[in-house]
Parts: structure tokens; sequence; C-alpha cells
């Protein structure tokens, strides 16, 4: 099976895809832990284009778009779909819903041409689940400050900016909710975990 995780920066993502593989790996299923953009070797190469943030010739939106598809062909083509084959589960930090969000709301990229690409490079595969953890966006980038590291999106871009990627990832949520579940990140950590926890037990029993 596979397991996306998303949400915008600072609302605990890494921490939470930790415990899912744990939770998971626990319960003795192969778990392949894997992110994007990157995930293969030339993968995370075009990752490092992506989020080199040179000044001198800025990556036009398109262009960005398309390579976050390029990633993700390279990525399900030689880590994804081999391993969902063998009966492994796949644990994502961030899919095509992040595509929705950033390059669709943040970039402002019409959803209809990102769809386009959604399917040509997808064929269909879709994560089973999807746990979106959700938060404001004052009190998520605060937790980012706090912790003193990843702060250079937040230098870069506008507070609108991740407004609009939240509200981008809760229309995705709303369009598909049999594979979406909404964990309201901004509670302590333990209550956001339990909610998880809760959430996997279900799917492993069915
Ligand atoms: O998830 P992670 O924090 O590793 O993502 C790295 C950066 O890539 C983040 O700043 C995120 O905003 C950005 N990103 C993006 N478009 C995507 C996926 C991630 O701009 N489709």
């Amino acid at each position: 099976r596979f397991i996306t995780l998303e949400g915008g920066e600072g609302v605990g993502k890494s921490t939470n895809l930790a415990m899912v593989c744990e939770f998971l790996e626990a319960r003795g299923v192969e778990v392949i832990k894997t992110r994007e953009p990157g995930g293969t070797s030339r993968s995370e190469a075009i990752r490092h284009l992506l989020l080199d943030p040179s000044e001198e010739e800025p990556l036009c939106d398109d262009a960005e778009l398309l390579l976050v598809f390029a990633a993700r062909a390279q990525h399900l083509d030689r880590k994804i779909r081999p391993a969902l084959a063998r009966g492994a589960w796949v644990v994502c930090d961030r899919f095509t819903d992040a595509t929705f969000a950033y390059q669709g709301g943040g970039r402002g990229i019409d959803a209809s041409r990102i769809e386009r690409l959604e399917t040509f490079v997808q064929q269909g595969l879709q994560p089973d689940l999807t746990l979106l953890l959700d938060m404001p966006v004052d009190a998520a980038q605060q937790r980012v400050i706090q912790r003193g590291i990843e702060r250079d999106r937040f230098e870069r871009e506008h507070a609108a900016f991740f407004d609009a990627v939240r509200h981008a990832y809760l229309k995705r949520a709303s369009e598909a909710p049999d594979r979406f579940v909404i964990i309201d990140a901004s509670r302590a950590l333990a209550d956001v975990q339990a909610d998880i926890r809760n959430c996997l037990d279900t799917r492993l029993a069915s």
C-alpha cells in the first residue's frame, strides 16, 4: 500500500513520518520510506535543481512544475512501483497533492494543467491513504522560527504564498475525502500521533 504525508512547512511532517514508519515496521510490514521531490539519486538531483535559490536565473513556474513531475516519473518507475509490486508499504513524504498545493495554490498554476500531468505520469496510481497535517500558517511559522531551522523558504516567500498552499491542500482533500485524513497538527504532538496511530490501525485491519 501507498501512504503519503502532506502539509506545509513547520507542521511536523518529518517527525510524524518517522513515527508512521516505526509503527508499521513494528507490525512486521516491509516499509519503504521515501520523499518527494526526490527518492532516487536522479530525482534527488532534480530536487537540488528545484530548491536552488539562485536569483540569477529563477526557474519559471512551468519549468518548476515539469521538473517536479520528471522527478516523480523517475521515482515511480525506479522505486515506488517496484516496491508496491512486491507487497511493501511505501511511505512517502509529499507526493502529487504537494504539487497541487505549491505549484497550484502557491505559484498559481491552473489545477487542470496539473491534472493532465498527473494522469500522464501516474496512469491511475494514487496513494491509498494521505495524511494531511493541517494548521494555521502563522502558528507553523512560529514553530519553525523557534526551532531555528528550515527558515529560508519562509524568508523567501510571503505569508500569502503559504496560505494559498494550505487552502489548495484543503481543497484537494475535500475532493478526495476517502483518501485523505486531515489531522489537526496545531495540537500537542502526543495527540497528533495518537490520531495517526488510530487511523493506521483502522487501515491495517481492513
Ligand atoms: O518536504 P520538504 O520540506 O523536504 O520540502 C522541501 C521544500 O520543497 C519545501 O520548501 C517545499 O515547500 C518545497 N516543495 C515545493 N513543491 C513541491 C514539493 C515541495 O516547492 N511540489
